[in-house]
């Protein structure tokens, strides 16, 4: 018994210095890692729809199943065709993005208000966000997804990294009865548990502390967005309002953040909806970082293709929580939508950055060609140089496409 023992302990020591090293406990078994992942979309799918509690200030009553971010009665129902859009949708099992045609009733939701306060968005029913309020209840339910969402991506991390822990405990212990030749429980070894950090785990770790931060990053812009929706005026929020005549058959509501030179990283909420007669392009920040908002709207609503640079920038830089006419998608062709989709995930450019390809090479194409009954000569250099710029944009292909897999190793390896 004793020998079994010394053995069992060399043994065991072994298996998990081998574990250690391990890039992936599936390595060899496609099946049982689609199982795995599956399984992770499962547990994910389930916890959004759960229902919650109300995220209306001091309401404690069960959340209705679908509250939309976007109004799906004017923005989403203007792009939509056949009453569907195009939304980006991560695949964990590729580690892609991939374009999911989804029904306007399903579109941005999540499980945010109770039945009584889904009532306080009654501009859905007016169709048209115009007022000071509207605004600040817009940029509130779009914290509030925001909210939900990190925080169903923290219950399904946690629960993903202890079935992941399970499996690969019950792989070790088998490796470790096998080389013993007999049951752990034989030799009077009645549990055998061990937690040591792989590659996979530490990834794990390192993506719930990110998340961890970034929902107590939210916990002061959800305070502030809630004072200023009970105040029924902006006062802890800092917004801004950009109203365009041109229609873009995009719409978006999410997050976008960017880093200051002392890296500290300051938030926007950004929405893009487009209603009849143009789009409404919302931004708003927290009070403190007031000066980067106003800067940041003065230097693109200098002209209208700046304005387009916004909109494409805020899509692949910002959030990908947005929403595209099918049709206007389609128009690229298949290599161009999956070069745009895989920047979605593999850029280090953030909304202050230009994109560098044309999503909406119509709007482009009229922006540059528009008159503004001045002659070319009188154009500034600036606006010369834009145009040019611009120009190039529309010619742009073929595409280097780089692995998200490879950028995904790179950046988790990089934020140690
Ligand atoms: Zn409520």
């Amino acid at each position: 018994m004793k020998n079994d023992i010394a053995k069992f302990l060399e043994i065991s020591e072994e298996i998990e210095e081998e574990y250690r090293k391990k890039r992936t406990i599936f390595e060899d078994n496609h099946g049982e890692l689609k199982k795995f992942v599956h399984n992770g979309i499962k547990i994910n799918n389930n916890i959004a729809k759960a229902p919650k509690t109300c995220m209306f200030p001091n309401c404690s009553n069960e959340t209705i199943k679908r509250s939309h971010t976007i109004q799906s009665s004017a923005s989403l129902s203007l792009i939509a065709e056949s009453n569907h859009v195009l939304q980006p949708n991560w695949n964990d099992f590729d580690a892609k993005y991939y374009m999911k045609k989804v029904g306007i009733n399903e579109a941005s939701v999540f499980t945010g208000f109770c039945k009584d306060h889904e009532q306080i968005f009654n501009f859905e029913k007016k169709k048209l966000i115009n007022e000071e309020f509207d605004i600040i209840l817009q940029v509130f339910r779009t914290i509030c997804r925001e909210v939900v969402n990190i925080k169903n991506v923290v219950l399904t991390l946690e629960k993903v990294v202890e079935n992941y822990k399970k499996i690969r405990q019950d792989k070790m212990l088998a490796n470790i009865e096998s080389k013993l030749e007999k049951p752990v429980k034989s030799i009077g070894i009645q549990k055998y548990t061990v937690d040591l950090t792989d590659e996979t785990s530490h990834v794990y770790n390192l993506q719930l502390k990110e998340c961890t931060k970034r929902l107590n990053e939210f916990k002061s812009f959800y305070t502030h967005a809630t004072t200023d929706v009970l105040n029924k005026q902006v006062n802890k929020l800092s917004y801004t309002a950009i109203k365009f005549d041109q229609f873009f058959p995009v719409s978006l509501a999410g997050v976008a953040s960017f880093s200051k030179k002392n890296g500290k990283k300051v938030i926007f909420i950004i929405n893009i909806l487009p209603y009849e007669d143009g789009t409404l392009m919302l931004a708003a920040t927290s009070k403190k970082e007031k000066y980067y908002l106003e800067k940041y709207q003065n230097h693109f609503s200098q002209h209208p293709l700046m304005l387009l640079n916004m909109v494409e920038s805020w899509m692949v830089h910002g959030s990908d929580h947005w929403f595209i006419k099918p049709s206007e998608w389609y128009k690229h062709p298949i290599e161009k939508q999956e070069k745009i989709l895989n920047d979605l995930y593999v850029t280090e450019k953030n909304i202050f950055s230009n994109y560098d390809l044309s999503i909406f090479d119509d709007l482009r194409t009229k922006f540059i060609i528009q008159p503004y009954n001045i002659s070319n000569d009188d154009y500034s250099d600036s606006l010369k140089n834009l145009i040019d710029i611009e120009k190039e944009k529309l010619k742009i292909s073929p595409y280097f496409i780089k692995p998200t897999s490879l950028h995904r190793y790179e950046y988790w390896m990089k934020n140690q």
